[in-house]
């Protein structure tokens, strides 16, 4: 029988994606190479550049959204992510795999006016001026009106701290940046009606910038799960474990401390398809997470229900997701364009969409653990390989010592530690 992925070498891994036709010998070379990022191009991204962090990217199976089997690239340094997230994707592939939608894909950027005195009279001005901030929008930032994108609309809105101070007074523009990311876009198209508008209005500007809340770009992945896979095979198991992981996201919208746990696990899969891109997750985690506050109480990001008669799970997760597939970093690092390539992204809503069912897959696996065999069993696994390499076990100690390990009680450092002194002892003696 052919060795599963996971059983690999990351040799063997490299040549089974040349076979597939999904990198090319070139590619195989630079992956081979870990993706050497030149002190020129470091150099361009940041400043004071003194080294390089790496974190491993891995790939995660099972998926297919929409119809199309797709391989999801994921950069982290967690154990079980990847693992968990397959195994997710392959509950939900069992019951037919993810279907996603979106809504449009616009950026807001926002102009804040402080200390206006009168905004009645501001907000009328502004409006009169609406057709002159579309044309002096589409002039600042002419190539991204020229692909099809640009400014498409405007909104005005009125805020105070309480009903005796002044007001502030914003403008906002929803852009549409194709298929970046488009802070910069955005900031430059509000520099440009910024300083028009200072010609027009005798009121202090106080913030040009675009906004990470990202509520028009919301982008939803829904799933159905047999509640018969999730037992793995304990007859009537499936049905406790549906009810409990609806009964387990019922509480996350309850309580503020398991809702940041629960959104945390659906971040552990996002984050690591953002980081694998080359895309600003800084972004989409405060997205994402104010997004879960829209209500007024910060909530679990997926929903989970029961349907008993059709012993079905049924899943959904919906957050903002403004991805690039260019401009920022995806044009510059050089796992970006391996990535985006293993994952069949043609656009960033395609990219996009694929990142949110992730999330959800991810949140599955997680819960599932939680509320049936609890999460350190199948984390532990995993975290005695990171255990094994911390206290300095050659590639040969590794699996004996894992074993070892899986003996005691406990799992942790100092016991790993003990164990390795003890195995080399065995193996001297031996
Ligand atoms: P860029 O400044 O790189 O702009 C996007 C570039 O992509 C443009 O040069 C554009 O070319 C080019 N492009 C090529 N093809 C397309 C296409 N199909 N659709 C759209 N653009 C295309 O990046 P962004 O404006 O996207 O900004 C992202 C960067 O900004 C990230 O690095 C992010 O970290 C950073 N940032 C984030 C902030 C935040 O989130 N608050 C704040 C400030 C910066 P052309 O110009 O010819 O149209």
């Amino acid at each position: 029988m052919p060795k599963r992925f996971y059983e690999q070498t990351r040799q063997e891994r490299l040549v089974y994606l040349a076979e597939q036709g999904l990198i090319t010998a070139a590619e195989q070379e630079l992956l081979q190479k870990n993706f050497p990022l030149s002190d020129e191009y470091a150099n361009h991204l940041i400043e004071n550049q003194v080294a390089q962090v790496h974190l491993p990217l891995g790939l995660a199976f099972n998926f297919v959204i929409d119809g199309r089997a797709r391989i999801v690239p994921m950069a982290t340094e967690e154990p079980s992510v990847i693992a968990a997230c397959s195994f997710g994707a392959k509950l939900i592939q069992q019951a037919g795999g993810f279907q996603t939608k979106s809504t449009e894909r616009l950026m807001i950027g926002q102009i804040v006016f402080n200390d206006v005195g009168n905004p009645a009279k501001l907000l009328q001005t502004l409006a009169h001026e609406e057709q002159a901030i579309l044309r002096v929008a589409h002039e600042s930032y002419p190539s991204i009106v020229k692909r099809g994108g640009g400014t498409q609309s405007v909104q005005y809105k009125k805020q105070q701290m309480n009903p005796q101070s002044t007001s502030f007074v914003t403008v906002e523009l929803l852009i549409d940046v194709k298929d970046a990311m488009g802070a910069n876009i955005v900031n430059a198209i509000l520099e440009g009606v910024g300083a028009y508008l200072q010609t027009k209005v005798n009121e202090e500007v106080l913030l040009k910038i675009l906004s990470n809340y990202a509520d028009h770009s919301l982008v939803t992945a829904t799933c159905k799960v047999h509640t018969r896979d999730l037992a793995r095979g304990i007859a009537g198991e499936g049905n406790k474990i549906a009810r409990r992981i609806v009964a387990a996201t019922d509480y996350a919208n309850l309580d503020i401390y398991r809702a940041t746990t629960h959104n945390k696990g659906i971040m552990n899969g996002i984050d690591a398809v953002v980081l694998a891109t080359g895309n600003d997750f800084r972004a989409i985690e405060a997205g994402c997470h104010a997004y879960a506050s829209r209500k007024g109480t910060y909530q679990a990001l997926t929903q989970w229900t029961l349907n008993e008669e059709a012993e079905t799970l049924i899943g959904e997760l919906t957050v903002p997701m403004l991805i690039a597939i260019v401009g920022g970093a995806t044009s510059i690092l050089p796992q970006a364009t391996f990535t985006q390539k293993i994952s069949q992204s043609e656009s960033a809503s395609d990219l996009a969409k694929m990142i949110v069912a992730v999330g959800l897959a991810q949140n599955l696996a997680a819960l599932r653990a939680l509320v049936s065999e609890g999460i350190q069993k199948g984390h532990m696994n995993l975290q005695a390989k990171t255990l094994a390499a911390t206290v300095g076990a050659t590639d040969i100690e590794v699996p004996k010592l894992i074993a070892k390990m899986k003996e005691k009680p406990t799992m942790n450092q100092e016991v790993a530690q003990l164990l390795l002194q003890e195995l080399r002892m065995e193996n001297n003696q031996s």
